[in-house]
Order: structure tokens, then C-alpha cells, then sequence
């Protein structure tokens, strides 16, 4: 299975900085094909700037960047000032979406039962669901890291209709996210392959599910993280914003 490279870009960069960094990333992967004979890669811009980045990535069709968005309405349509739905986002291209980064679930109090509902519209509308999971810094300290995970995943992965076509699982310890902390390579280890498990439990192809990594990813720690069992990518939020440093941790994939 080829890693999966995925880049979170927040709430940053203008209308050129964007088109910037998407086009240096496109550059990089083209001046490198081999790096996809190991990975995949997806961007995340904001909403805005999706139609933008998909413009470019359609400009470097070797590269085979995908765009996705971080966020999608628990709607379909209609009277909801500020949304944007899962139809609007695949009709402009995107192929996956990210749910329940614990940024939405903490300032915008998004519960397992609306990122549940939001990954079967995306599954639905034929693109991927990221859907993110995540213990605190004191649940960790308690010893409930897994269980607060296994409690997520049960509650926001949808039972049916998902595959690894259409679902993806980011682990991202809240406490590693932006801080620079990253969970050491036994706690990953030992939190994928919990994952894996309740996956094959929960799923009929929870085995071929792409669990990522995520949380203060960069160069420097990429080689160590994404060669960890059951690690199948990295979803990457500071690190993504500059080209060289994103595609320094695909080049990292053994
Ligand atoms: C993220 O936002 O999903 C993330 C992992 O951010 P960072 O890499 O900056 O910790």
C-alpha cells in the first residue's frame, strides 16, 4: 500500500501563496517521480482556495496531487448561511474531505455523532472521509488514550458502505498537534495497531484501511514515524506549508 501523504493547510496562505506552494509541490513530485512509486499526496487548502489548487494540479497531471477540503456541511443544501456541502466540494473536484480534526470538534463542539453523519455524506458522494481521532494530553496522562480513541472510532466511523477506497483514519494526539511534541514511536505503534483492531472488528476491509499519523510531522521525524507498523501516511499540518519540507517527508518513506 503506498503511503499517504496529506497536507493539512489550515487557515493560511493568500490567493498567491497558495498557488504557489501547490505549484512548487507539483514541480517537486514531477522533478521526483519516484517518490510515487511509494506515496500518494493530498492537499487540503481552505475552501476558497480549492477551485485555485485544483486549477494547478490539473496543470500537472504527472504529479497526481489530489485536493481535498477540511471541513464539509452536515447538510445537503439549503438555508445554512456559511456551509459549504459535500455536493459543492465533489462538483469542484475534491476527492477527499477531513472530518472531525479535533480543531472542529474543540472549537466548534463537533460531536462523533455529526462526524459520523458528515463521513456517510462524503463516502456517499463518492469521495474519501479523513475522519480524525485523537486523545487529549490528559487522557493520555491517565492511561485512557485507547480507550478515548476506540470510544471515537466507534461512534464516528460509519458501519457501512466505507472501505479503503473511501475511508481513511488519522490518529493525531491533540497534545502533538501545532506543539512540536510528537507521540513516541512505541505509543504509535501500540495506538495503530489498536486502531487495526477494532478496523477489522468494526469493518469488513478494516485490514486495507489507511491509518495516518498526525501531529508536529516534519523532515526530521517523518523517516522514524512512517516506517511504524501500520503508519500508512501522515496528515500533516505546519510541515505542509512549505513545499521543501512536505515533499522531504515523502522522501523519507522507505
Ligand atoms: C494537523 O493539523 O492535522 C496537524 C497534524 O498539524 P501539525 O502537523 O502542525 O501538528
Amino acid at each position: 500500500m503506498k503511503k499517504l501523504i496529506a497536507g493539512n493547510w489550515k487557515m493560511n496562505c493568500d490567493l498567491i501563496t497558495a498557488r504557489q506552494l501547490i505549484s512548487a509541490i507539483c514541480n517537486g513530485i514531477a522533478g521526483e517521480p519516484e517518490l510515487l512509486d511509494r506515496c500518494e499526496f493530498v492537499v487540503c487548502p481552505p475552501y476558497v482556495y480549492i477551485p485555485p489548487v485544483i486549477e494547478v494540479c490539473a496543470q500537472h497531471p504527472a504529479s497526481g496531487v489530489n485536493c481535498g477540503a477540511q471541513n464539509c456541511s452536515s447538510h445537503e443544501n439549503g438555508a445554512y448561511t456559511g456551509d459549504v456541502s459535500v455536493e459543492m466540494l465533489r462538483d469542484n473536484g475534491c476527492k477527499y474531505v477531513i472530518v472531525g480534526h479535533s480543531e472542529r470538534r474543540q472549537h466548534h463542539k463537533e460531536s462523533n455523532a455529526l462526524v459520523c453523519k458528515k463521513a456517510v455524506m462524503i463516502t456517499n458522494s463518492e469521495m474519501a472521509a479523513i475522519i480524525c481521532v485523537g486523545e487529549s494530553e490528559s487522557q493520555r496522562d491517565f492511561g485512557q488514550a485507547v480507550q478515548c480513541v476506540m470510544e471515537q472510532l466507534e461512534k464516528s466511523v460509519p458501519k457501512d458502505g466505507v472501505n479503503a477506497e473511501n475511508l481513511v483514519i488519522a490518529y493525531e494526539p491533540i497534545w502533538a498537534i501545532g506543539t512540536g511534541k510528537t507521540a513516541s514511536s512505541a505509543d504509535i505503534e501500540e495506538m495503530h495497531l489498536a486502531i487495526r483492531d477494532k478496523l477489522k472488528e468494526m469493518l469488513a476491509d478494516g485490514a486495507n484501511i489507511r491509518i495516518l499519523y498526525g501531529g508536529s510531522v516534519k523532515a526530521e521525524n517523518a523517516g522514524e514515524i512512517l516506517n511504524i507498523a501500520n503508519v500508512d501516511g501522515a496528515l500533516i499540518g505546519g510541515a505542509s506549508l512549505q513545499a521543501a519540507g512536505f515533499l522531504a517527508i515523502a522522501r523519507s518513506v522507505q
